[in-house]
């Protein structure tokens, strides 16, 4: 099944309407905008990345490029493909190294989000790239939370800093920069540090981040949040944004998401670059974030 298996279809079947027409009225491409505009709508994209979005296509359709075009619908096509890509973040940056390794990358977003799960995911694919991380247990809060990291960084076979008991315990801040001075000291060249998360944007766990995040100056914040929320997502991302200022997204769960609101919206709202993708409950089901493929893959 293509990806956003919904609004792939839907827009799937808009061109099939249109590839039936030569040349193409104005009328032709205000009835196909809309059906675009109605199929990102109900796939929960944001309203004023759907409303610039539309524009662009309904701007692009009408102008000169589809009017000399040999196949007017395939080059309505080629420009809602080229605006996707750009929607979903154009040609972005990859993850970012530090000059003097560690590489410190500290995860942030709500429970349930897959922070725990992802850390191993990119643990694994660093180490796979010849890379040592070191994965590091902050959240202290959710009580299964540091023996689920330990069991995830025995799958992904790395190294894992978790609190001494009396020693930092409850104190996640503390433990995150402890867990960075290990790395130093025992010269590995990622850390990964898992932070608590809520279940709905609160205030002392934002605070709990922002400290961290300051204690650790990581090179990445990766805010991490779950696809399968929606148009939600745009609300929770602009509250870490605030709280924690991260530098880029991780979209989880994309194997259950059929519409792609989240992913959609995110980068137009955020302006943060999507860097990774989980695609399922297993270490292996992770993937670089290629705006172009996401967009090929959505038309398909
Ligand atoms: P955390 O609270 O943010 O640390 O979230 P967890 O890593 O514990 O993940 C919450 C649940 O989501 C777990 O049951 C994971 O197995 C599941 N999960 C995480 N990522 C994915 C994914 O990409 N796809 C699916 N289907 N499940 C996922």
């Amino acid at each position: 099944m293509a990806t956003f298996g919904t609004l792939s279809s839907r827009l799937t079947d808009t061109f099939k309407n249109l590839r039936t027409k030569g040349k193409l009225s104005a009328a032709d491409v205000d009835g196909t905008v809309r059906e675009i505009r109605r199929a990102l709508l109900e796939a929960d994209v944001s309203l004023d990345v759907v409303k610039d979005f539309t524009g662009k296509v309904r701007e692009r359709a009408l102008g000169d490029e589809v009017n000399r075009a040999l196949n007017p619908a395939q080059q309505v096509v080629q420009i809602v493909n080229e605006e996707l890509v750009e929607v979903l973040g154009g040609d972005q940056r990859r993850l970012q190294f530090a000059k003097n390794p560690p590489t410190v990358i500290m995860l942030a977003g709500l429970q349930g989000a897959g922070k725990t799960t992802l850390a191993g995911k990119l643990a694994k694919w660093l180490k796979g790239q010849g890379h040592t991380p070191l994965l590091v247990a902050c959240d202290l809060q959710r009580p299964n939370a540091v023996t689920q990291l330990g069991v995830v960084a025995e799958q992904a076979g790395v190294a894992i800093f978790a609190p001494e008991p009396g020693n930092g315990v409850g104190n996640p801040v503390k433990v995150a920069k402890q867990g960075v001075a290990e790395a130093r000291a025992k010269q590995y060249d990622f850390v990964i540090i898992d932070t608590a998360g809520r279940l709905g944007v609160d205030a002392e766990m934002m605070q709990q981040a922002s400290d961290i995040r300051k204690a650790t100056n990581p090179d990445e914040v990766l805010f991490v949040i779950d696809s399968l929320i929606g148009q939600d997502a745009v609300a929770t991302a602009q509250a870490f944004q605030e709280g924690v200022d991260f530098t880029g997204v991780v979209l989880t769960k994309l194997d259950g998401d059929q519409r792609g609101g989240a992913a959609l919206s995110i980068r137009g709202v955020t302006g943060r670059p999507i860097l990774f993708a989980s695609t399922g409950e297993g270490l292996d089901d992770f993937e670089q974030f290629h705006p172009d493929r996401m967009a090929s893959r959505i038309l398909d």
